[in-house]
């Protein structure tokens, strides 16, 4: 009997984890519910709203993004002023000293690149270019990048956050040793079309209450039968 190629086995390999993660995203939404995207932030909104959500609560984040909105008239006034104005506004978010010096190196990348602080190209451009522009910017990684176009853009994309690559890997859609470019990309890939958005928010319900970093409640766990490292406990 003629063997395998290697081409057909890794194709055959996507096609499994392709259905695998069909399994996971319908299981998700019967428990938790299918999330709908109705954010209105513009690109430049969110893109100053992750960077001051990293390392802090949501609940923290709104409310130094509110202070900065309510302080300064535009994000042309907010480039303009020192980083120490910007810190004393946001430090409500934490890292008020660090997230103000990248705030404000971004806001000035953007007029210096696109000529006007202006990312409604975001929204058309495609995928890569976008993404692209977004991880040029000083400050701007993967994630944050992605939290952009799939929030405020509602890009087909699939930010990865620490509960995301925790259960992705347990699942075992992410292999161990991955770094957070791949990761990215291997979720694009496995995740159905429109379900980026549902699929995202709902694996970080799953992180908070039942996939936890510690202690995993896989007895109770909807994904048991679809998970490598709860099929590793029966
Ligand atoms: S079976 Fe366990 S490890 Fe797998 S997703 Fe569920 S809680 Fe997490």
């Amino acid at each position: 009997m003629k063997s395998k190629s290697p081409s057909s086995h890794l194709s055959e390999e996507l096609t499994e984890k392709k259905l695998q993660t069909k399994y996971i995203v319908q299981n998700l939404e019967a428990t938790y519910g299918t999330p709908r995207n109705t954010n209105s932030y513009d690109p430049i909104d969110e893109l100053i709203l992750t960077i001051l959500s990293q390392s802090t609560s949501d609940i923290n984040s709104h409310r130094a993004f509110d202070s900065l909105k309510k302080r300064f008239v535009d994000w042309e006034s907010v480039r303009r002023a020192r980083p120490d104005s910007i810190a004393a506004v946001i430090k409500s978010g934490g890292l008020a000293n660090t997230k103000s010096v990248v705030i404000k190196n971004v806001l000035t990348q953007i007029k210096a690149l696109r000529g006007k602080l202006d990312l409604s190209f975001l929204r058309t451009a495609p995928i890569v270019e976008a993404r692209e522009f977004l991880t040029s910017l000083k400050g701007i990684g993967p994630k944050t990048a992605a939290c952009v176009l799939l929030f405020s853009c509602k890009r087909p994309v699939f930010p990865m956050d620490t509960h995301i690559f925790r259960i992705t890997r347990r699942l075992g859609l992410v292999p161990e040793k991955c770094g957070d470019i791949q990761a990215h990309e291997i979720m694009e890939r496995l995740v159905p079309p429109k379900k980026h958005y549902s699929f995202h928010i709902n694996l970080i319900r799953h992180g908070r209450s039942i996939c936890r970093p510690r202690n995993p409640q896989c007895q109770k766990c909807p994904l048991i039968e679809h998970c490598e490292f709860g099929q590793s406990l029966l």
